[in-house]
C-alpha cells in the first residue's frame, strides 16, 4: 500500500520535471519569436508558452512557484498603486503581520482550518533544533491578524477597522501549476475589516467591490460579473463569498477579486468584541477582500491572441516603441527624429529600439509578442514625406501619420485600444452565456464552449454530481436571471436558485 505522503511526494517530483521541461522547450522555441505555437484551446499550455515568450515569468527549481520578471512584476506594482489610492478613500490602512502562524492560532476556527490544512506548509525546525510549536507559513492571514484585532478593538469608536496587507501567501497545491493562476506562492492584498453592524459590513462590501471594479474595468480593460458563490464554493469559515467572473473566448471562466463576508464567525472564534454606544458588549462583523497576481493572469489571458501578448495601454509599462529603419547614410537623421519623438511622447513612456544587428522584422515580431500597444516605424523614405508609420497591436492597423500629428494620433489610438479591449471582453462574455433547463442541455452548452444558467438546489451532493456529469464544470455564481424550468437539474426538486455553471481555471 502506498501512503498518502508518498503519493504526494511522487506528484511533487513530477511537477518539478514538468515545469523544467516546459521551461526548456519554451525557451528553445522562444528563440524563433514566431508568436505562440500552442493552441489557445489548450489553455495551460498556451498560457505558459505566452508567459515565457513574452518575458513575463520563468521557472526555477522550486516546483509550483514562478519568477515574476520585471515586465509582469512592475504591472503588479501599478495595480497596487491604483488599489491603494482607492483604499485610502475608504479609510483603509496598510500594515504588515508575521509570515508565520502558530499552530494554535490556526486551529481556532474549525471550518477555516479544515478548508486550508491540506495546503499548509509548516516550519518545524530552526537549524537542527525542533521548534516547540510548529509554525504555519500563512495561507491567508485571518488567524494571525484576528488575535491582534481582539486586543486592539475595545469600543465602537475603534470601528470600522480596515487593515490591509500587501504580501505573499503559500498554498502547497499538487495540481499542475499554471503561471499566475495556480502557483504555490502568490502575491496579493488581503484587506480584513471589522464593522459594528451587519448592515455596515454588507454596505462596505459594495464600496470595496466598486474600488476593485474601477481598476479591473477602467485600467485592466476587463468586463466581468461579480456574483455570489454557492455554499460549496464559498470561503472556508465565511458566511458567503462573492467573486468576479471573466469569460475567455474558449468559454472557460476565470475568477478573481474575492469578497468574503464572515459575519461574526471569526469574531466569535477569536473574541473580537467591542462595547457599543449603549455600553453593551457586541461581536464585530467582518469582511475580507483580495486582489492577487492571478488578476495579471486574467488580464493577459483575456486580451492576448495567437501573436502574443496584448496589454491595455493604461497598464502597459511602455505604450509606444519607435523602431527606426536604419541605413548607413541616413542613420543620424532618422535617429535624431526618433529622439525628438520620444521627448514628445514622453507621457506614453515611448522609447527607441536602437539595437543593432537585429532585423527590423525581428523587432516587429518581438514587440508584437510582448504586447507593445503601439509601434512607430520611421525610415528615410518616411522622413522625406515628413511622416511615420503607426501600427496598433490590437488590430494591426497600419497608418501613415504626419510627424506633427503623431502625438494627437497616438493619444487617440491608445484611448481606442483601451476602450476596444473592454468592449471586446464584454462582447465575448455576453456571447458565452446560455440557458439550460436540464443536465442534458447544460452538457450541450458546455460542449459549445459556453456557460449555462441552470436551476439548482442547495444540496452540495447535487453540485458534486453536476461536476462529475459535465467532466469538471462547476457552479460559478448565483444570478438574478431565471430559466423556464424551476427544478434542480440534478435531483428534480424545487431549485433554490439559478446558477451559472461552466468550466473554470
Ligand atoms: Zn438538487
Amino acid at each position: 500500500m502506498v501512503k498518502k505522503e508518498e503519493v504526494k511526494q511522487e506528484k511533487d517530483q513530477k511537477g518539478i520535471t514538468a515545469d523544467k521541461e516546459l521551461s526548456k522547450s519554451v525557451h528553445q522555441s522562444a528563440k524563433d519569436q514566431k508568436g505562440i505555437t500552442a493552441d489557445k484551446d489548450d489553455f495551460s499550455e498556451w498560457f505558459a508558452e505566452l508567459m515565457i515568450k513574452a518575458d513575463l515569468a520563468d521557472y526555477t527549481d522550486v516546483s509550483g512557484c514562478i519568477v515574476f520578471k520585471p515586465s509582469s512584476y512592475e504591472i503588479w506594482q501599478k495595480i497596487q498603486v491604483l488599489v491603494d489610492e482607492r483604499f485610502k478613500k475608504l479609510g483603509v490602512r496598510n500594515s504588515y503581520f508575521p509570515l508565520f502562524i502558530p499552530e494554535k492560532y490556526l486551529n481556532k476556527e474549525k471550518e477555516h482550518v479544515e478548508g486550508f490544512s491540506p495546503e499548509v506548509a509548516w516550519v518545524e525546525k530552526a537549524g537542527d533544533t525542533k521548534l516547540g510549536e510548529r509554525l504555519a507559513v500563512r495561507p491567508t492571514s485571518e488567524t494571525i491578524m484576528y488575535p491582534s484585532y481582539s486586543k486592539w478593538i475595545r469600543s465602537w469608536r475603534d470601528l470600522p477597522l480596515r487593515y490591509n496587507q500587501w504580501n505573499n501567501v503559500v498554498r502547497w497545491e499538487f495540481k499542475h501549476p499554471v503561471p499566475f493562476f495556480r502557483t504555490r506562492e502568490f502575491l496579493w492584498n488581503e484587506l480584513h475589516t471589522v464593522c459594528a453592524t451587519e448592515k455596515e459590513s454588507i454596505a462596505e462590501g459594495k464600496m470595496v467591490i466598486d474600488a476593485y471594479n474601477d481598476v479591473t474595468e477602467n485600467y485592466m480593460g476587463l468586463y466581468g460579473v461579480y456574483g455570489r458563490k454557492t455554499d460549496r464554493e464559498k470561503f472556508a469559515g465565511g458566511v458567503f463569498s462573492e467573486k468576479v467572473h471573466y469569460i475567455m473566448a474558449n468559454g472557460k471562466v476565470l475568477e478573481g477579486c474575492p469578497f468574503h463576508h464572515d459575519g461574526q464567525n471569526f469574531a466569535k472564534a477569536y473574541d473580537i468584541k467591542f462595547l457599543d454606544e449603549n455600553g453593551k458588549e457586541q461581536y464585530g462583523w467582518q469582511n475580507t477582500y483580495a486582489i492577487s497576481t492571478r488578476m495579471l493572469g486574467v488580464m493577459f489571458a483575456i486580451h492576448s491572441d495567437e501573436k502574443g501578448l496584448i496589454i491595455p495601454p493604461k497598464m502597459a509599462l511602455n505604450s509606444v516603441v519607435i523602431v527606426p529603419i536604419l541605413f548607413e547614410n541616413t542613420k543620424d537623421k532618422v535617429l535624431k527624429v526618433c529622439d525628438e519623438l520620444v521627448k514628445e511622447l514622453k507621457s506614453f513612456n515611448a522609447f527607441v529600439d536602437k539595437r543593432e544587428n537585429i532585423s527590423v522584422g525581428f523587432k516587429f515580431n518581438e514587440w508584437e509578442l510582448k504586447g507593445m500597444p503601439i509601434r512607430i516605424e520611421i525610415g528615410p523614405k518616411d522622413l522625406e514625406k515628413n511622416q511615420v508609420v503607426v501600427v496598433r497591436r490590437d488590430t494591426f492597423k497600419k497608418e501613415f501619420v504626419k510627424i506633427s500629428d503623431v502625438k494627437k494620433f497616438v493619444e487617440k489610438s491608445l484611448d481606442e485600444i483601451q476602450r476596444g479591449l473592454f468592449v471586446k471582453s464584454k462582447e465575448i462574455f455576453l456571447s458565452k452565456l446560455a440557458d439550460a433547463n436540464s443536465l442534458e442541455e447544460l452538457k450541450k452548452v458546455i460542449e459549445n464552449k459556453k456557460v449555462g444558467l441552470v436551476p439548482l438546489c442547495k444540496q452540495e451532493s447535487c453540485e458534486e454530481v453536476l461536476k462529475a456529469e459535465t467532466k469538471g464544470a462547476k457552479a460559478l455564481w448565483i444570478d438574478n436571471k431565471k430559466v423556464k424550468s424551476e427544478k434542480c437539474i440534478i435531483c428534480g426538486k424545487k431549485a433554490d436558485y439559478f446558477v451559472y455553471a461552466g468550466k473554470s481555471y
